[in-house]
């Protein structure tokens, strides 16, 4: 049955022409107020925070958006019907609930300050491991034309001994005895002012609810083992220092069942002795001697993919600087392209001179009748 659907940008309470930061405000605020936990059982607020992150999953992404507002609501509606939008973009709503309900910045973290959600019940829900990062040292060329490398990564891996639960093999987790399976315990005190009530997160089981009557000799009860593994990873084409590269379930284990984490691979590039990168462009400075500025030649330039040699023009000035279109860096964005490479010719003049080449010179400035080098000699003779 196709139901008619509210427009999007409707449901968000934002313009046509909002931008991305507006939206995703918008969409706070509703995904706030709607939110199942804020409101259970209101069958109305469950319907309407389905819609907003709906109408969020359209509006947050460039190429959905520009759909929408050329053919609205039939973009999506190919043949699987409402709800087939939702699930083929299960990655999205991921990344959508990963950035809200995340550890750090999640927008319940002002509702559910500290220790509330500590109940029994979250204790025991999934929950996705903790990314990992690990550097990787690259030389200049390594990051510019990418390679593969082996980083060492240190993490936890599911205790194979008892698969996770901690408890040896045969015996199994029973109910934790202080709290009785509940996660808290209440203590009662008596005060100046009277009874005082006061819940605890119960330190046997650590809100968990349950104990293990015997521990895994393998782990030692923990349910993972420490483990170090060295890794190959392939790092593109392109990559500058302080990048990191996401190897998405390359992280720690999940808590009761939850997924992995994320490996982040970070890139530490070395500085080049003669390169300089600016993003895909590379600058250098070559010097060239005062003779083949003055009269031509050819000089060797360094570049990424080897020396080419290069012809000075005659008159060439200090300074002078030379592109090299391609020869720069590959984008990591637009496959394919590289940026170019800038040379600063540097015009040197010689420190020492023999006599020979003193002479030489005096005869070559005479010839300059005042307009090049200073005629000191003729003008004390
Ligand atoms: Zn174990
Ligand atoms: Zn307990």
């Amino acid at each position: 049955m196709a139901e008619q659907k509210r427009d999007y940008y409707e449901v968000l309470g934002v313009s046509r022409d909002a931008d991305a930061e507006t939206i995703k405000k918008a969409f706070r605020t509703l995904a706030k107020k709607y939110h199942p936990d804020m409101n259970p059982g209101d069958k109305d607020a469950e319907a309407k925070f389905k819609e907003v992150n709906e109408a969020y999953a359209v509006l947050s992404d460039p190429e959905k958006r520009r759909k929408y507002d050329q053919f609205g609501q039939a973009a999506f509606d190919g043949g699987a019907g409402g709800g087939g939008f939702y699930e083929g973009n299960a990655a999205d709503f991921g990344d959508i609930f990963g950035d809200l309900f995340g550890n750090e910045g999640g927008i319940f973290g002002d509702f559910f300050g500290g220790g509330r959600r500590q109940s029994a019940q979250s204790a025991n829900a999934p929950q996705r491991g903790a990314n990992i990062t690990a550097p990787v040292n690259l030389t200049f060329e390594e990051a510019v034309f990418g390679c593969e490398k082996e980083v060492t990564v240190d993490y936890h891996e599911t205790c194979t001994a008892c698969h996770g639960t901690g408890a040896k093999n045969g015996t199994s987790q029973v109910t934790c005895p202080t709290c009785n399976g509940k996660g808290r315990i209440v203590q009662m005190s008596r005060g100046v002012f009277g009874t005082m009530q006061n819940i605890q997160t119960c330190p046997n089981c650590h809100g968990t609810g349950k104990i293990i009557k015997e521990r895994c000799p393998n782990c030692s009860g923990t349910g993972y083992i420490r483990t170090r593994k060295k890794l190959k990873v392939t790092i593109p084409a392109g990559v500058d220092n302080g990048i990191a590269i996401r190897n998405a379930g390359g992280g720690e284990p999940g808590l009761n069942g939850g997924p992995r984490g994320d490996l982040l691979v970070e890139c530490r590039v070395a500085p080049h002795p003669i390169f300089k990168r600016q993003d895909t462009n590379i600058y250098s400075s070559v010097a060239i001697p005062f003779t083949t500025a003055a009269l031509g030649g050819t000089v060797k330039i360094k570049t990424l993919d080897g020396d080419i040699d290069y012809d000075v023009k005659a008159g060439t000035q200090t300074d002078t600087r030379i592109q090299f279109r391609g020869r720069g860096v590959p984008s990591m964005r637009y496959k394919g392209v590289r940026g170019d490479h800038f040379v600063n010719l540097v015009v040197e003049v010689p420190k020492k001179l023999t006599k020979e080449q003193k002479e030489a010179l005096q005869k070559f400035a005479d010839t300059m009748n005042g307009t090049g080098a200073p005629r000191k000699k003729r003008l004390f003779q």
